[in-house]
């Protein structure tokens, strides 16, 4: 087995490995993901000069980007969609499908956005991101390709589940003609907060 200490080039263990601080991942194929801290190694060789970087626990990398884009905040990309269909192993027309589009077309026009948003109102946004939420879960959470730790998972679950919950309440208020908003203040010193049981 290849020790990361080692030279991958002629084997020499006459190497010195550092740890650049803050590296562009531009191998994902996403604009501006920093790899910061000691998540990359440069191997430089003293016996053949070879220098090699090599992105540590690649794999958990791409599933923990995959995450932040699904939970993240509004404002999805086509290069993020485009990420995402990759790392759940679809093609543009199986994404379609999933999405209830159909049209393999859409996808691949949504994808050539590179980095615009797909939505300028957020609200658009919804219906996309819990059907990617869900995706993630079927094709990285329950499958044998999954690298993410427990602790990645549990954080997943209690995000995401929040996240559906709010928005299919989202939408059901989205039709409400009245809605009736209710925040309290406990006593003269306590913070405002949303009330329980905002009537639609
Ligand atoms: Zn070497």
């Amino acid at each position: 087995m290849a020790s990361k200490n080692r030279c991958p080039a002629c084997g020499s263990s006459q190497v010195r490995v550092t740890y650049p601080p803050d590296c562009l991942y531009e191998n994902s194929g996403l604009t501006g993901v920093h790899l910061v801290g000691k998540g990359v190694a440069e191997t430089a060789c003293a016996a053949c000069g070879d220098v090699t970087t090599t992105v540590l626990q690649e794999a958990q990398l791409q599933q923990v980007l995959g995450m932040a884009i699904v939970l993240g905040g509004a404002g999805i990309t086509g290069e993020q969609l485009r990420y995402l269909r990759k790392l759940f192993d679809l093609t543009q027309d199986e994404l379609a499908q999933a999405i209830g589009k159909g049209r393999r077309e859409t996808v691949a026009e949504w994808e050539s956005r590179e980095q615009a948003r797909l939505f300028r109102v957020p609200y658009d946004e919804l219906g996309l991101r819990v059907v990617l939420i869900s995706l993630f879960h079927a094709r990285i959470m329950q499958s044998e390709f999954c690298c993410l730790s427990s602790r990645h998972r549990s954080a997943f679950d209690h995000a995401a589940g929040a996240f559906v919950e709010q928005a299919a309440s989202f939408a059901r208020q989205a039709n409400c003609k009245t809605p009736v908003l209710r925040v309290r203040r406990q006593g003269p010193l306590a913070d405002w907060a949303p009330a329980p049981g905002i009537a639609g």
